[in-house]
């Protein structure tokens, strides 16, 4: 049996994981998308892991992104993380020289800043759209053009248009506009490259001292056009490791196993979890003028974690996980 570690990270558009060996040698990974049923997703990311790996043992499991206390409960979690400390460890284990990382996703972006492969410094946007990899997507379905060749049209681009980087509303605008006029779809796309580097310079690392070296990671790092649009505006070369889409999920299972090599043991619950009915339900408490959601989790009737109370007066009924 191979001895490997496993780590999950579920975020809001996509849900991704890997298997790694105790060498840190990558098996098996894998990225779905989330559909908004992260518990489906986790069920699905586990069979497409395991499929073609049935000679290995778990010996330890980490989660993180958004639903991390949820994969955590679900999968069996030894160590849940969040995205700020899986990312940089990942990003210094293959890069130590490190000192930023900028980081673009499905529907959210942030920069880390590291020194002595420690994060010092982060910020996160997870409210404007503008720039994040929906919003580009749905310019390219718009447009009719594979996401995939975004990036080349940008580079075929000699100049860029001026496309408004401040609002998804505005750029989309631009966009048609400048289309109306005529203005060749390579010099639109370059502009809109360009405008998502303006948009995250200009929020999310607005007054971040960026130095290199520095790692594009996230969905968005598949475009070569914002990589090239980073390294304009920045003058410095920025670097797209090659796991640029799982590096949340492979931090994730490092610290599962630097953790369980201490502890000896897992809590991963293995693949029968998949037979396990598991569900979420939430409701409001009314007992002060906070209001919380609490969100349940169900492993068939028995309720096994509940989170979102601000005074804690529904998870300490429970065993605390985090
Ligand atoms: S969970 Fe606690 S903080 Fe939240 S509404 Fe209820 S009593 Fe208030």
């Amino acid at each position: 049996m191979i001895k490997t570690y496993l780590g999950i990270d579920v975020g809001s558009i996509s849900t991704k994981g890997v298997l790694i060996t105790e060498n840190r040698e990558i098996i098996a990974h894998a990225y779905l998308r989330t559909q908004g049923q992260p518990i489906e997703a986790i069920k699905n990311l586990i069979k497409e892991l395991f499929k073609d790996n049935k000679n290995i043992e778990i010996k330890g499991v980490g989660t993180t992104g958004s639903a991390r206390r949820l994969a955590g409960v679900i999968v069996g979690a030894d160590v849940i993380k969040n995205e700020i400390i899986t990312h940089a460890v990942a990003a210094t284990y293959f890069y130590p020289e490190t000192r930023t990382i900028i980081e673009i996703g499905g529907q959210d972006s942030k920069i880390i800043l590291l020194k002595d492969s420690v994060p010092v410094d982060f910020a996160m946007n997870t409210v404007c759209a503008a720039g994040t990899g929906s919003f580009l997507e749905h310019q390219a379905i718009r447009l009719g053009i594979p996401i995939e060749e975004f990036g080349d049209y940008a580079l075929r681009a000699k100049k860029a248009a001026t496309i408004a980087g401040r609002c998804t509303v505005f750029a989309e605008s631009d966009m048609i506009h400048k289309t109306q006029l005529g203005i060749p779809i390579e010099e639109i796309i370059r502009g809109l490259c360009e405008a998502i580097v303006r948009n995250y310079l200009g929020t999310v690392a607005k007054g971040k001292d960026i130095q290199p070296l520095i790692l594009f990671q996230g969905g968005v790092a598949a475009n070569i056009g914002v990589k090239t649009a980073f390294e304009r505006a920045l003058g410095i070369e920025v670097i797209v490791p090659q796991h640029f889409l799982i590096m949340g999920a492979i931090g994730a299972a490092f610290i599962a196993q630097d953790y369980t090599q201490k502890t000896k043991s897992t809590k991963f619950i293995g693949e029968n979890l998949l037979d396990i009915n598991f569900k979420t339900k939430t409701f409001e408490c009314r007992d002060c003028t906070n209001f919380c959601e609490v969100i349940e989790t169900y492993k068939n009737t028995q309720i096994i974690d509940r989170y979102g109370d601000r005074c804690g007066k529904w998870s300490e009924k429970l065993p605390n996980i985090i």
